[in-house]
């Protein structure tokens, strides 16, 4: 096992800028229809507990146009403090736990080698129904996406937003190609001209990549839900009031618990995937994959069968990771697959739980007394249908063993876990 570090790759400027923010709005009006093979919107239940859980910040919660230090110390400056949440999260969380909605696992123990441990003699079964820790990358939870529809390739992309993003997001826009960007909370907190070239001017799908992108099944049920719920305030804070409706766990480290609690407690469901570039590790000494592998591996997947269908794990991590990705994309239109943001895979899903074209679903939230309905209302209007009476687990899925990709995709340290805001600046530890 190789120990990589990517501690060069990983850190954080605040200074960040790039010539796209001044582009034209880039997509006419309705250009972004949704093509996807399924039929039927999706929309939370109207009594689902997420549209409860966020209010604006003190700030309002618009459109964050500084980084002024009163902005910023709304946030966890690293790893979210649990004596410090939110009481209508925890009330959630309690309340899904008292429905019995949330596997009572313990939290595993990280080596820094190979996969996390559970204690002994739960561990033993990790890889069963009751467990199934993904991060072996042999057990799927039913409620989780692994794979694309036949012949549809899903466009993603995590560790967003970096001082890479904005040649990625020029790329994109030239292709006028939708896409999927799992944020981290902190790199949003440092990078926020980026976010903002992702949201509004690329007008990409916005997802949940953590707070500090920690091995997540090491964490308790309440550092979850910090880790999970700030990523969504700060999103919710920077969007006009939208929730993500999907997430991505660092590491593939996921387990019924952790997945139950994204899904109970804030809606979300994790989006995982079926072929790993490894692309972050060419920024690792010696390096762990090269342009020359990828671009192998990226040929062989697209030139490969279509059934099921492509979700890569990709990164906008580095000027490397996305040169793997300007450099494959040729091929997926050559070899015949539909190219789409991960989160439009299935047209009975929406990027935010609080629907795609509705800007009135933000008044929905501030006002406590209108949190739930009205939510649910604004958000079936603004898609001009019902809202669909459906579960997460609509998406069609089933558990089942996955022999192949035996190779895990954890192997690189938690190192953001150990970051601190030093004015303004991620220092990595
Ligand atoms: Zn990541």
């Amino acid at each position: 096992m190789v120990a990589f570090s990517l501690l060069a790759a990983l850190s954080v400027s605040a200074a960040a800028v790039s010539a796209v923010v001044a582009h034209p709005h880039p997509h006419p009006e309705g250009s972004r229809t949704r093509s996807a093979p399924l039929p039927d919107r999706w929309y939370h239940d109207e009594d689902h507990p997420v549209h409860a859980l966020f209010r604006s910040q003190p700030t309002n919660g618009k459109r964050q146009s500084m980084p002024e230090v009163a902005w910023t110390a709304q946030y966890p400056a690293s790893s979210p403090d649990v004596n410090d949440l939110p009481q209508a999260w925890l009330d959630a969380l309690n309340d899904a736990k008292d429905a019995g909605k949330i596997p009572a696992l313990p939290p595993t123990t990280y080596n820094g080698v190979d996969a996390p441990h559970y204690p002994t003699g739960i561990d033993e079964n990790r890889n069963n129904a009751t467990i199934c820790a993904a991060t072996d990358r042999v057990c799927r939870i039913p409620q989780d996406v692994w794979d694309a529809p036949d012949g549809y390739m899903g466009i993603g992309f995590d560790d967003g937003p970096t001082d890479a993003s904005p040649t990625l997001y020029d790329f994109l826009e030239q292709q006028n190609l939708s896409s999927t960007h799992y944020m981290i909370g902190v790199y949003i907190l440092n990078n926020w001209r980026n976010f903002q070239m992702a949201y509004d001017v690329l007008e990409a799908d916005i997802a949940v990549h953590t707070w500090t992108h920690p091995f997540m099944t090491t964490l308790t049920d309440e550092q979850v839900l910090g880790q999970l719920g700030w990523t969504i305030q700060i999103i919710y804070d920077s969007t006009d009031g939208k929730v993500p409706r999907f997430w991505r766990p660092p590491y593939g480290d996921i387990d019924t618990r952790v997945s139950a609690i994204a899904r109970e407690v804030f809606g979300m469901t994790a989006m995982m995937w079926n072929q790993d570039t490894e692309d972050w590790s060419m920024a690792s000494t010696p390096p762990g994959t090269t342009l020359d592998q990828i671009h192998t591996e990226m040929t062989r997947w697209l030139t490969g069968p279509k059934s099921p269908g492509l979700i890569i794990l990709e990164h906008e991590l580095t000027n490397d990771t996305v040169q793997a990705f300007i450099d494959a994309y040729p091929m997926i239109g050559q070899n015949g697959w539909n190219a789409i943001s991960q989160v439009q895979l299935n047209s009975s899903w929406t990027t935010y739980q609080d629907g795609e074209e509705d800007d009135d679903a933000f008044n929905s939230f501030i006002t406590p007394s209108a949190s739930s309905s009205s939510a649910s209302e604004s958000a079936s209007s603004g898609s001009g249908s019902s809202a669909a009476s459906a579960s997460a687990s609509d998406n069609g899925l089933t558990a089942e063993s996955n022999s192949s990709g035996s190779t895990p995709s954890f192997v690189y340290p938690s190192l953001v876990s150990f970051g601190v805001l030093v004015g303004g600046i991620l220092v990595l530890m």
